[in-house]
């Protein structure tokens, strides 16, 4: 019944594109002529947080690897090795850390110019295309350009902005741009896919804005349910500066212990497994050696680690970020009557009683203060910075 397209929440347009380019495809795999433009080598899959980028990249690739005619029936061999990422054609690229160094980049496409073992494509899917170091951009410049007949390339990133993407790299590649799903689509496929109770579903659709992950956490995990709660109480907190301080530090602390519990666990099994690897602890000839070399593995995977908590304290602070700015958001539109919906319809209370005393203008102010910090701490401001002047603002207002 569901295809491997079928997560791809709102998407109507972007996945009958995908699903005729998968059939052209089949059709050069089978030795048939095809419309110039009809298949290409490089995509680029671009959308908001949430909206799907990797899950579209993911499903136009299995839909490459399917072995019925390129459907995506999401039954086949094809199709499940390539959701389950374990085929053996096709290669997932996640930067453990803040960039894509050009190492693994330059190693990455040269296994993609080689002949696909399935006898269809070699596909190389990118998540976090923009995180891409200048240097491995290059090199992927390179096989994007003269790409071998059998490699496709699929890149995720939020946005074709020159920030995100190489401008040379965005003019060779297709791109696909998703649109933020509506909450209606949201609440469905949870639903529909994850058993959630349509209520709730509802509730957890419009608080995540329309990020499909999101709304499945909140709707399945008390704890996450537990740090929004803390961060929408925020707004009733700030009384004086010494309030606004308070609540910039536990904003920050939330967000590092969100992030560091969410890794102990990776960071432990890794470092064990590499031991176990290295063999700690051997004797004998070119023992010394070989522990010269152990213990470099293990800086670099210490330097890899520190480098993903970073990314992960930062991802943790943004989510709350975006938050705290949908609570904002609701005042502004119930202030203003626009005929929208609010976003946090379980504090709307507290949204409308502010809205009652804050002027559009100050709602405003307070709004962009929270996007403002976000810009900031994306341009590197100190976390802790960038938040306690945030805090300041929306105490003022
Ligand atoms: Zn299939």
């Amino acid at each position: 019944m569901s295809d491997v397209f079928a997560d791809l929440v709102g998407q109507a347009e972007t996945v009958a594109t995908l699903r005729q380019a998968a059939a052209a495809a089949a059709r050069v795999v089978a030795g048939e002529q095809v419309a110039a433009g009809a298949m290409t080598h490089a995509w680029i899959f671009t959308g908001p947080p949430g909206s799907g980028r990797s899950v579209a990249a993911r499903a136009f690739a299995a839909a490459l690897e399917c072995e019925r005619g390129g459907a995506g029936c999401g039954e086949c061999h094809g199709c499940h090795t390539t959701l389950g990422k374990t085929h053996a054609d096709v290669r997932f690229v996640v930067p453990e850390g803040l960039s894509i160094g050009v190492s693994e980049m330059r190693a990455l496409v040269l296994r993609a110019a080689s002949a696909p073992s399935g006898g269809r494509w070699q596909i190389v899917v990118i998540e976090d295309a923009d995180r891409l170091t200048e240097q491995a951009g290059n090199a992927l410049l390179k096989a994007i350009e003269e790409p071998p007949p059998r490699t496709v390339f699929l890149l995720c990133t939020p946005s074709t902005h020159p920030d995100d993407i190489s401008v040379t790299i965005r003019s060779r590649c297709r791109v696909m741009a998703l649109r933020q799903p509506p909450a209606e689509a949201v609440a469905e496929v949870l639903v529909r896919r994850d058993g959630v109770a349509p209520e709730v579903a509802s509730w957890a659709a419009a608080a995540s804005q329309g990020h499909v992950g999101r709304a499945k956490r909140l709707a399945n995990d008390s704890e996450a349910r537990g740090r929004r709660d803390a961060v929408l109480s925020v707004p009733r907190r700030l009384t004086g500066v010494g309030a606004c301080f308070e609540a910039a530090s536990a904003l920050i602390k939330a967000a590092e212990a969100e992030a560091a519990e969410q890794l102990v666990e990776t960071d432990a099994s890794e470092r064990a497994s590499l031991e176990q690897a290295l063999g700690a602890g051997g004797t004998g000839r070119g023992a010394a050696g070989a522990m010269r070399g152990a213990a470099g593995q293990l800086k670099d995977l210490e330097r890899r680690q520190k480098s993903r908590a970073t990314r992960s304290k930062r991802d943790a602070l943004d989510r709350a970020l975006v938050d705290l700015a949908g609570f904002y958001r609701d005042v502004l539109v119930t202030n203003m009557r626009a005929p929208v919906g609010v976003v946090h319809t379980d504090v709307a209370t507290q949204s409308e009683a502010a809205a009652g005393k804050w002027s559009p203008e100050s709602a405003l102010r307070r709004l962009e203060a929270v996007l403002a910090c976000r810009q900031a701490i994306d341009e590197n401001v100190k976390p802790e910075i960038a938040v306690e002047s945030m805090m300041l603002t929306l105490w003022r207002g």
